[in-house]
């Protein structure tokens, strides 16, 4: 009998792992990577919600658990995978700039908005206005850790690399069995996956797709993360993201023409330098009507868990939500409310 077995290994499924691993849990570990949410993402780390100035929800609390829980994750892997990245928000406006000035002195805001404004230096962009500083910034390289720590788990014979069949597990009262492996809890965190999970399909989870292009530009020398309508990330060797596109109509995995044009569009109206488009890549964020994550345990099978709804800010929210599913399951902690599957269970 082995302690867990997890569904899903995306920043929710690496987040509660993690945790696993930290406590000495036995677990073994379903990855089909059917989604890609995760491996796509920007991996930004930033507490301010840009388009209102205002801190995101549980920022402090969530920031300096996470980059606890990266540090010990760079540890465990021997690479680094965390990199300070100064994030600058570009003002369109003077009303703009006054209302940074006016959030930089509200509780909480005070410690992540940097009053002194920035001025752009940089010749490849075209930017009237200062930018304001965002303090406490950086990028996670999502794709390095999940690659490294799966083939880590991998080499502990923890990982099968197939579809879970949802029809193939057995639930009983005190364990639940799956293709011979018995295991005293479930988790599932398949990301937007969980829409072909029996269990958990009846929980709101709406899904947004969001695409990316990759530049390659030689004259653009940028070394900050700069947020206009869109992010420009610098990622070394002269290469940048771009991005991202907000989509919830469209549900397929696919990346599209109508993204990369809408992308180069935006960028275009600030980026006076040339540029080639060396890659495009596309997820679908799980996000929630409520804007807050899935967690929690299942309304009729206690040993069956979720973690998902991490929407557009897994890297904070990913070691904070494993965290209290951890103490909930194992410590029988009470859930918050806000975050607790069980606002749903009318539906
Ligand atoms: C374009 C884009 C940019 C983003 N940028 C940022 C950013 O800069 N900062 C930030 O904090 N967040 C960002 N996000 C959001 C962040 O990526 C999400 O919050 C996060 O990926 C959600 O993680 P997850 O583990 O729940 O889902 P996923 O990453 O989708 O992981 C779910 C995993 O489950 C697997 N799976 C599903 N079903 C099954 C099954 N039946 N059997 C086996 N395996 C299965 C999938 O293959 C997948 O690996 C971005 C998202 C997108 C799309």
């Amino acid at each position: 009998m082995i302690d867990y077995i997890v569904v899903g290994f995306g920043l929710a499924g690496l987040a509660f792992v993690d945790k696993l691993e930290n406590n000495n849990k036995s677990y073994t570990v379903y990855e089909n990577y059917s989604e890609k949410s995760s491996r796509v993402a920007g991996g930004l780390y930033n507490p301010v919600i840009l388009k209102r100035f205002t801190a995101a929800w549980l920022a402090s609390e969530q920031l300096q658990l996470a980059l606890s829980v990266y540090k010990g994750i760079e540890d465990k892997l021997g690479e680094s995978i965390i990199s300070e990245l100064a994030v600058l928000r570009r003002f369109n406006s003077v009303e703009e700039q006054n209302l940074w000035f006016e959030a930089c002195d509200k509780p909480i805001l005070d410690r992540f908005l940097s009053s002194e404004l920035v001025r752009n230096e940089n010749d490849a962009l075209d930017i009237s206005f200062h930018y304001g500083k965002v303090k406490h910034t950086g990028r996670i390289n999502v794709k390095r850790m999940l690659s490294l720590y799966l083939q880590n788990v991998e080499k502990k014979k923890k990982l099968m690399k197939e579809s879970f069949q949802y029809d193939q597990l057995v639930i009983t009262e005190d364990f639940i069995e799956y293709k011979g492996i018995k295991a005293r809890n479930i988790v599932f965190s398949e990301g937007y996956g969980v829409r072909n999970n029996p269990f958990f399909n009846y929980l709101p989870l709406i899904g947004n797709k969001g695409e990316y292009i990759t530049i390659k530009s030689k004259r653009l020398k940028l070394e900050e993360a700069v947020k206009s309508s869109i992010f420009i990330i610098p990622l070394g060797d002269d290469l940048y993201k771009v991005g991202a596109t907000y989509n919830n109509q469209d549900k397929t995995p696919n990346t599209t023409k109508s993204a990369k044009e809408e992308l180069q569009s935006k960028l275009e109206r600030f980026l006076k330098v040339d540029y080639e488009v060396v890659d495009q890549e596309a997820g679908i964020r799980p996000t929630t009507r409520d804007r807050r994550p899935l967690i929690g345990t299942h309304p009729e099978h206690k040993n069956m868990h979720i973690i998902n709804g991490l929407g557009s800010r897994g890297i904070l929210i990913g070691p904070y939500v494993a965290e209290k599913l951890y103490d909930h399951i194992e410590k029988e902690k009470l859930l918050d409310k806000e975050i607790d599957i069980k606002r749903f269970e009318k539906l």
